[in-house]
């Protein structure tokens, strides 16, 4: 089931769920590709109408964060939960590794893939990474060519919004792969040079609070969820 938060279709699923989907999408035939928006990323996409294509282009959208939670929860149609796109990505890796699906990591500074891709290894045994290249590249061409010649079954493109988004659509279907996943930030945790919030943190919702208060430039970025959650009372007042 899809429920609409304010322009943007979420997938209804529990984690479980969410990474069941992920798994039949990445062992299927054809391509598809998935989003993990946060509050941040549904006001741009109201803002933009191309980069609101680029996500209703996905075959999966989860919510990334108790942002779109609330929102969906003060529009009247709650959604079961919060599927973070770093958690879905780890749960998935751990079961292509099972399956010995092939992943290759796209996106972050020079090096930092490399390094996701061993600390990767170490903690999914078996998990195949067939491929990784930075996110600082001027030409799709050979980047699309290197992921093809991978024979990769799923890539992470970490690249930021709405930049991985609009890669995905534009170039997904060319590198061969069933399933490519828009993970933001996600290599920069996998290669340990940003660190999450504590467990505790993360269970009361509060990561982005812990994200707030190590990198307090995010503020700009964090003050837009008040905002947001007004736009979302205002959306269910008008019967939207
Ligand atoms: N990035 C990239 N290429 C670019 C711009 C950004 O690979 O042209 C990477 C950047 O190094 C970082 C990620 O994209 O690893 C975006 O991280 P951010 O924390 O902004 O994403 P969020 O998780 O907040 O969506």
């Amino acid at each position: 089931m899809k429920i609409d938060v304010m322009g943007v279709s979420f997938d209804d699923l529990t984690m479980d769920e969410a990474v069941a989907r992920g798994l039949e999408l990445a062992q299927g035939d054809g391509f598809s590709y998935a989003v993990t928006p946060n509050p941040e990323l549904v006001m741009m996409a109201r803002r933009d109408p191309d980069y609101q294509d680029d996500l209703a282009g996905a075959q999966l959208t989860l919510a990334d964060g108790v942002g779109i939670l609330y929102a969906a929860k003060i529009l009247g149609r709650p959604l079961k939960g919060r599927v973070p796109g770093v958690d879905f990505a780890g749960n998935l890796m751990a079961r292509m590794a099972e399956r010995g699906l092939k992943l290759f990591l796209l996106g972050a500074k020079p090096g930092v893939a490399e390094r996701a891709a061993e600390n990767l290894r170490a903690k999914y045994p078996g998990l195949t990474v067939c491929g990784a290249h930075d996110g600082y590249f001027q030409e799709d061409e050979p980047v699309v060519t290197e992921i093809r010649a991978s024979g990769a079954d799923v890539l992470f493109v970490c690249l930021g919004a709405p930049k991985q988004e609009r890669w995905m659509a534009q170039h997904g279907p060319r590198t061969g792969v069933h399933l490519a996943i828009g993970l933001g930030g996600s290599l920069d945790v996998f290669a340990g040079t940003v660190k999450r919030a504590p467990e505790g943190w993360q269970k009361l919702g509060l990561e982005w609070l812990y994200r707030l208060l190590k990198e307090p430039r995010r503020i700009g970025r964090m003050a837009k969820l008040p905002l947001f959650l007004c736009q979302a009372a205002g959306a269910r007042a008008r019967g939207e």
